[in-house]
């Protein structure tokens, strides 16, 4: 750091870790969740505990430095240069405290869902984790977070009832609905822009039990299977949420022998409810005849794998688009641009069905308070070399294309891409989010990776 920060200075200063470029576990430290990045901070902080935090941003304002968390580094790939800024890795605050009979759960900010989703389902009670165990709570909720349960539950950021930030002023505050709401509001899926968030408490919901599993087909039947999938999404319940979805599974050791190195269509899905309803909902996709059926009741922790997604880093290339709607030519216009005879490389295709409580506004909700869109695209393909980089980014835009004509925006968490942020949102909640911006972090000290400027004036 040659002149500039007292390094030294900060060690005193925090209870955590710091690391400099050479120091022993640097490249840990820096590592993400896409093997593709190469994240070159100023410094690495790996804070121990919420004041740890607030000392490290009041640091970084002394030397014009700037403060990025993250956890996973699940959605690093839009920071892009990291020069002049600290990391801060929030991996050592872990807490989880479950208040089971006010169903609330309060946890750090480094607390994954797979910290959460097990002693919680122990419990009789089920959070709105995503399709990842792997990411962190607070990530996912700040940008929204669309799980399994999200037809019948809304997205994770507005069951959130508190949260505890440490600001651009290096003030630790906890806001909610009545302290801060302004704040409360922006955070609730403005994404990480309002300050760093040292813990995140949120609503559990009683469920014992869910009915749920994969479908799988052989992938020559992509178009049949996926315009069924479709057409049977317009007649099931909010508490059924689904996923159609072409797979091509590499060929590692680590995948089990029957999927390894082979394609399929599937239909995912998570019915809220009893088995005999739920296999009743399943009947007519039932009828199709799938080669492997892995529907079944289980605890709500028996999902957290249902989407398969590696928990290994992994280098990766992602892209992803809300559907304003899907229809059946939309299906096979899909299936001709990516699916069986393309040559398309990627290893996952999907078409995630939103609507049902993701479409109602509920009084009190945050900047997220509802997805637009009948259905989303995310597609990923692996990406271990600059080739393939480039190759991949071709494909993943050949499957955008295909379903242009229903484009109805992009949702923060699914974007893994350096956008416009005005196109994360729609135009009044852009402007409140400015503005609630310029009022805790009007020098931009904390950089989120879709940052959304101070407005000025
Ligand atoms: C395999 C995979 C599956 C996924 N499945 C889903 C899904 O089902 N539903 C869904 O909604 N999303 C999903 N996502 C997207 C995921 O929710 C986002 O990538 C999310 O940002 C991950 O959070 P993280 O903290 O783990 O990642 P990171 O990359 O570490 O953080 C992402 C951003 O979150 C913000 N952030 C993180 N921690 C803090 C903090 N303490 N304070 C302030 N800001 C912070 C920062 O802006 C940071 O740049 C998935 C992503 C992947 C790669």
């Amino acid at each position: 750091m040659g002149a500039g920060p007292d390094v030294a200075a900060l060690r005193a200063t925090v209870r955590g870790v710091v690391l400099e470029p050479g120091d022993a576990g640097w490249d840990e430290a820096r590592g993400t969740y896409n093997l593709v990045l190469d994240q070159r901070p100023a410094l690495v902080v790996v804070p121990a505990d919420a004041e740890d935090v607030a000392a490290v941003i009041r640091y970084a304002g002394r030397y014009a430095l700037r403060v990025v968390p993250q956890r996973t580094g699940h959605n690093a790939e839009p920071l892009g240069d990291l020069a002049g800024a600290i990391l801060l890795r929030t991996d050592a605050m872990r807490d989880v405290r479950i208040d089971a009979a006010r169903r609330r759960a309060l946890v750090g900010a480094g607390a994954k869902w797979a910290d959460v989703v097990p002693p919680a389902s122990e419990l009789g009670l089920a959070a709105l984790h995503g399709s990842t165990p792997d990411v962190s709570v607070v990530g996912y909720t700040l940008g929204g977070g669309l799980g399994w349960y999200a037809r019948a539950l809304g997205l994770a950021c507005n069951s959130v009832t508190g949260i505890q930030v440490a600001t651009a002023d290096g003030v630790l505050r906890w806001v909610d609905p009545d302290v801060e709401p302004k704040l409360f509001w922006a955070l609730r899926g403005g994404g990480g822009n309002f300050g760093v968030v040292t813990a995140i408490e949120f609503r559990l919901y009683p469920v014992t039990d869910v009915y749920a599993g994969v479908l799988f087909f052989p992938w020559e039947r992509s178009a049949e299977v996926l315009r069924a999938w479709e057409a049977w999404t317009r007649t099931v319940p909010d508490e059924m949420t689904s996923v159609g979805r072409i797979m091509q599974f590499p060929p590692f050791p680590e995948i089990p022998e029957p999927l390894r190195g082979k394609a399929f269509v599937l239909v995912e899905g998570v019915f809220l409810g009893d088995e005999k309803t739920g296999a009743r909902l399943m009947e007519p996709l039932r009828r199709l005849g799938p080669v492997l059926d892995t529907f079944a009741t289980v605890p709500p922790a028996g999902i957290a794998e249902l989407h398969m997604d590696p928990p290994q880093p992994m280098p990766y290339q992602g892209d992803s688009m809300v559907l304003a709607d899907v229809t059946p030519a939309d299906i096979d216009r899909f299936v001709d641009a990516i699916g069986p005879g393309s040559g398309s490389p990627l290893v996952s295709v999907e078409i995630r069905h939103l609507g049902g409580e993701l479409d109602r506004v509920r009084r009190g909700s945050g900047a997220l308070s509802r997805m637009p869109g009948g259905y989303i695209l995310f597609g990923v393909g692996i990406a271990p070399d600059p080739a393939s980089v480039q190759a991949v980014r071709q494909w993943l835009a050949t499957m955008k294309e295909s379903l242009r004509g229903q484009a109805g925006g992009l949702y923060l968490n699914f974007t893994e891409k350096t956008v416009d942020p005005a196109q994360l949102f729609p135009a009044d909640v852009y402007q409140r989010l400015r503005a609630v911006r310029a009022s805790v972090d009007p020098r931009g000290l904390i950089r989120a990776n879709h940052e959304i400027p101070a407005a000025r004036g």
